[in-house]
């Protein structure tokens, strides 16, 4: 396999580099050549996991919701038919 190599000096060692860039809704890491500093790309800082978790979070409340408003009906229904 070739050696991934800077296009500007050469250089075979790479860094990311935290970035803000304007006009951006989201924090940005760039590839940085780590001898000259030249930018050879940009990757989105997307953390999976709170991603997840937030989902998650998100869709267990629904469905406590959901559950609870189920649970209530069928309350209702039994009450009707004077089921216990
Ligand atoms: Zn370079």
């Amino acid at each position: 396999m070739v050696q991934p190599s800077c296009p500007k000096c050469s250089g075979k060692e790479f860094e990311m580099v935290r970035q803000q860039i304007k006009n951006a809704n989201f924090p940005t890491s760039l590839i940085a050549c780590s001898k000259c500093g030249s930018v050879l790309g940009a990757l989105e800082n997307i953390a999976a996991g709170e991603t997840a978790a937030s989902v998650g979070m998100s869709i267990g409340g629904k469905l406590d919701a959901v559950s609870q408003s189920i649970h209530g009906k069928v309350d209702k229904i039994l009450k009707a038919l004077k089921v216990s």
